[in-house]
């Protein structure tokens, strides 16, 4: 060998092993490769394999294939060390062509059946997604290494098909492979996202048999996977038990909290989580302001989110959609549009928040502006903007709006209804008192109606006294939801009300058999940065006897103004609460006491509950906002009633 390809040599060693190294500057090594003749001579195939291992490893894929394509044209003989490293080029380029055309090569020199070029293949293949082609070559195999396993597997996961990539990796597991961390994070991934708690729990036991649970990402994905399947209390002992986390666990963990209904849960974590001084990523913040959002804590949510530059607010469309989601149902619809009017870039996810938090806090014209606006720019409106916009109409009792709009999604944009915009279409009617019309939607509607469905119908015929068609409709909700206990109350006292007392006594029974229970009511009031939770007639909270005698002084005084407790209709308003449990000690009047007694006599009291507000309460909080002069905002499970001087942002109507 001369010295100066001895030099090059060397050259091409250290720089191929450079990160930093330019394009330029490999071709001038490769044409001086060429031109030294250098790849005539059989010894330096190795060098030629070393280079092609150097150029995989700093992903210099084309100077990769042009080499090969060198060595092919000079006849060079590729072995069995060369065919991996440019089937892999072939797989990160997604080339099915050239790939297919380098397994023609393979045939052709006879390395068909060494196992590291055939789970090159399969690999490729299977990256490439021609699944059909790689499994082929996968069973004909007589010996599998872990490598074309996961390859396989891999291959079957990132193309949808969850069922055969999960019983392959039970084989590959009953065949004694020991799979990566790395692996067992992606099947875990892929339980989460198909609800596959089984499997995921079964691969647990796997991990935790081989001595495999102390690997943080196995235990986040662990998390995760409890996290997706709603089962909070696995992904808690998950949690604790972990050595080490970072900030993807502590998201995980907080937004489970936040998005499986437990707001508190979640902030109490984040509270933790900024003791131990972590900072929040895009992902925690999403979670903590959806907990916020949903406690109604403006405050708080105000000072977390104060915690991350409001550029990225601004410029991250998943976290200005958190924010403004955030302040919409916090009831300040002024904030949420300055966020909006601030955003460097919204999606159409972006303009349905606010569309849909312009009509949570009652600005239904202008949400109808908003989209108006949407459609002249040009934004392709979806299905979740018109469930926005049939609210709005629902809300405002907009029968022709609702109307238009529902016709307009399918004429003019081409989106199938789904049950949610049927179920706006039908409350809209319903509450118009177009009951029959209303009735007749549900029975043309191409999918099976579901409680929320007959729950909007149910609530028309309250509101329009039909006891006949109620009665029918309570039957359906039964059945749908037998564990519901709202449903048979009402309907024993709808048969109670006819006259039909044994009907009456019969479901009292079947409850009573069945062991249903009612869902507590409970609300919430965020002061100085910590949410309170009132239970009906609860009396574990610390001022709970100044809170019960501030209520009877509240009491006296509605007593003198006239209001009288309603239980004329209780027909249908035994509801969710029970009547005989005191109307007086509803969560929302023990919330609303103690912000009386808590903040300054010009603070707006709000207060969150879970269950619809009733209507001896919201004849009762109308006038205490009389009396006391003070805003009280109320978001029931429904929409946003904002009491002020007397009357009620709804108009009654809710
Ligand atoms: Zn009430
Ligand atoms: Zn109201």
């Amino acid at each position: 060998m001369s010295t100066s390809t001895t030099k090059i040599l060397t050259h091409l060693q250290t720089h191929l092993h450079n990160p930093s190294l330019s394009l330029p500057h490999l071709s001038q090594l490769q044409s001086h490769l060429l031109r030294l003749n250098l790849l005539h001579h059989p010894h330096h195939l190795t060098l030629c394999n070393n280079a092609l291992r150097s150029l995989i490893s700093l992903s210099q894929l084309h100077p990769l294939l042009q080499l090969y394509s060198q060595m092919h044209s000079l006849n060079l003989s590729p072995n069995n060390f060369t065919f991996p490293f440019v089937l892999k080029a072939c797989a990160r380029l997604r080339d099915v062509k050239l790939g297919t055309l380098i397994h023609t090569h393979v045939l052709k020199s006879g390395f068909e059946l060494n196992i590291f070029v055939k789970t090159s293949l399969v690999c490729f293949y299977a990256k490439c997604e021609v699944l059909g082609d790689a499994r082929k070559l996968f069973d004909e195999m007589c010996e599998r290494n872990v490598v074309v396993w996961t390859g396989m597997i891999s291959g079957y996961l990132e193309t949808g098909r969850y069922q055969e990539g999960v019983s392959l990796f039970r084989r590959m597991l009953e065949a004694g492979m020991m799979p990566d961390s790395f692996t067992i994070v992606r099947v875990l991934t892929a339980c989460s996202q198909n609800g596959d708690l089984r499997t995921g729990e079964w691969i647990r036991g796997f991990v935790m048999e081989k001595g495999m649970d102390n690997n943080m990402f196995v235990e986040t994905a662990l998390v995760d996977l409890y996290v997706k399947c709603g089962c909070m209390d696995g992904a808690r002992g998950v949690f604790d038990g972990m050595k080490e986390k970072d900030v993807v666990t502590w998201s995980a963990m907080i937004g489970g909290y936040a998005f499986n209904g437990l707001p508190q849960e979640a902030l109490e974590l984040f509270f933790q989580m900024e003791r131990e001084n972590l900072m929040p990523d895009c992902f925690t913040m999403v979670g903590v302001l959806s907990a916020c959002a949903r406690l109604g804590a403006l405050e708080l949510g105000d000072r977390v989110s104060r915690l991350m530059d409001m550029g990225e607010f601004l410029s991250n469309p998943v976290l200005g959609t958190a924010l403004i989601d955030m302040y919409s149902k916090c009831g300040s619809a002024e904030r949420a549009w300055a966020v909006f009017k601030g955003m460097k870039e919204s999606d159409v996810i972006v303009w349905n928040a606010m569309i849909n938090g312009l009509v949570m806090t009652g600005y239904h014209k202008v949400s109808f502006g908003l989209f108006a606006q949407m459609e002249k720019l040009g934004v392709k409106p979806e299905g979740n903007t018109f469930v926005g916009l049939l609210c709005g109409c629902t809300h405002a009792g907009l029968v022709e709006d609702g109307r238009r709009y529902f016709k307009s999604m399918c004429r003019i944009y081409g989106l199938n209804p789904r049950i949610e915009h049927y179920g706006c279409m039908i409350d809209l009617l319903a509450r118009a008192g177009l009951l029959e019309e209303a009735h007749q939607l549900i029975k043309e509607m191409p999918m099976e109606a579901n409680a929320v469905v007959w729950g909007s119908l149910l609530g028309g015929c309250k509101l329009h006294r039909d006891v006949h068609l109620a009665e029918h409709v309570l039957e359906r909700l039964i059945e749908l939801e037998p564990w519901n206990s709202g449903n048979y109350v009402q309907l024993s006292n709808i048969y109670a009300g006819n006259g039909k007392w044994d009907e009456s006594a019969r479901i009292r029974l079947v409850m009573k058999e069945k062991g249903i229970e009612k869902t507590p009511g409970s609300s919430w009031i965020e002061l100085k940065g910590v949410v309170h939770e009132f239970r009906v007639g609860d009396k574990s909270h610390p001022l709970s006897e100044r809170i019960y005698s501030k209520l009877d002084e509240l009491g006296k005084e509605l007593k003198a103004m006239g209001h009288m407790p309603t239980t004329r209709e209780v027909l249908f308003d035994i509801e969710e609460e029970e009547k005989e449990h005191s109307l007086g000690h509803h969560s929302e009047k023990l919330a609303i006491t103690f912000g009386l007694i808590s903040t300054d006599s010009n603070e707006t009291i709000r207060v969150v509950k879970n269950l619809r507000v009733c209507n001896d309460c919201h004849a009762a909080i109308k006038l205490i906002s009389l009396f006391t002069h003070r805003e009280i905002i109320v978001r029931d499970n429904n929409r946003f009633h904002c009491f002020r001087e007397g009357s009620c942002s709804c108009n009654d109507y809710w």
